[in-house]
């Protein structure tokens, strides 16, 4: 049965970089989204756990319901507000003055602040009512956060959404004092975002995802870091046969074999999510060998009868292969693939 491996080391390694970077573990909020990141929700939020991460953020209430009874706190980043009641020690992320209205007294949110990606979040001028509303309503406010549309990109966009966000902050520092509210959290950057900064600054925590697992799409330019990729994903042999010089292999025979060879087929397909491959670009396995013809839903083949095989233990060169980030070649890959911890 195909399977992934999921290298606790490797993690480790890259939580001691970022965690020295922010200033502690208690200044990293793990991004544990879309089944961390294709990684495995429940097997990562333990690892995480055990290496005393204490705050994180998943995708919507179904997430957080899994794994938020081990941290102090899990944010929910994509779920609509509605009047369900949540645990006390989730918050949900607020992204627009509306979503404000649905919610519950005493329930807790972050309020997405919208500094210039214009994807999500309330506006500047949104702030005081948003504060009032907060205040009227009795609900837990515990942070403002924001997004950056280019961390990893080198622009000056960076350092304008950054101070955007500093004046923001002052201003609503004040707003907070004015209508008796308790402090807050301020939370702006994600793994680029950290990476390239020499310190977080008066923000209280960085919000790391893809340098968790490994990978960042930091411009070169802007820096390297030594990360370290946690997942690799293992197809087993279903079977193996000998192709007769001129016998073509899977769908559309797109590759013919030019002498007889030995040649097996092995259980990963794009049914679990890896990317199709059409047969004319092989995707090169870790060991070196070529895929041999097309990808089918449940298997592809590769020359040799080794039980065994690593289709890949760093998403980088995939991405390039079709025209892609590693975020998505990793996050695709099917829940239902077994994990293994080494
Ligand atoms: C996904 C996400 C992150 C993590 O981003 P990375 O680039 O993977 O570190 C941070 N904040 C928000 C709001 C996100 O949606």
């Amino acid at each position: 049965m195909a399977f992934i491996t999921l290298n606790k080391a490797h993690l480790f390694h890259n939580l001691d970089l970022l965690c020295a970077k922010a200033g502690g573990k208690h200044k990293v909020m793990a991004v544990l989204k879309d089944n961390a990141y294709g990684h495995g929700l429940e097997i990562m939020a333990s690892l995480i756990h055990a290496y005393g991460i204490r705050k994180i953020a998943v995708k919507n209430l179904q997430e957080a319901r899994l794994v938020s009874s081990l941290f102090d706190e899990t944010l929910v980043l994509v779920e609509h507000p509605t009047c369900k009641e949540v645990p006390s020690n989730v918050s949900l992320a607020i992204h627009s003055y509306e979503s404000l209205l649905c919610l519950e007294r005493g329930s807790s949110l972050h309020v997405a602040l919208d500094t210039g990606m214009h994807r999500n979040g309330i506006k500047e001028d949104e702030i005081e009512k948003t504060l009032e509303y907060v205040a009227h309503k009795g609900l837990v406010l515990k942070g403002m956060f924001t997004h950056f549309r280019s961390a990893d990109e080198l622009s000056s966009d960076f350092f304008w959404q950054r101070r955007a966000f500093e004046s923001v902050k002052a201003k609503t520092k004040l707003l907070l004092d004015t209508l008796r509210l308790p402090p807050i959290a301020f939370h702006a950057c994600n793994s680029a975002g950290l990476l390239r900064s020499h310190s977080l600054g008066s923000d209280d925590f960085a919000r790391c995802g893809i340098s968790l697992y490994g990978y960042t799409t930091l411009s070169p330019l802007i820096g390297h870091y030594d990360l370290l990729p946690v997942l690799s994903l293992w197809g087993e042999r279903l079977s193996t046969r000998v192709l007769k010089k001129g016998e073509r292999v899977g769908y559309g025979g797109v590759y013919e074999a030019s002498h007889d060879e030995v040649i097996s087929t092995y259980d990963v397909g794009y049914g679990d999510g890896f990317f199709r491959f059409d047969g004319h670009e092989p995707v090169v396995m870790t060991n070196g060998q070529k895929s041999k013809g097309k990808m089918s839903m449940d298997s592809f083949c590769l020359g040799g009868e080794a039980d065994e095989v690593c289709l890949f233990n760093d998403a980088n060169a995939l991405a390039q292969q079709f025209k892609t980030i590693n975020y998505e070649i990793i996050t695709k890959l099917s829940p239902s693939l077994k994990r293994i911890v080494i």
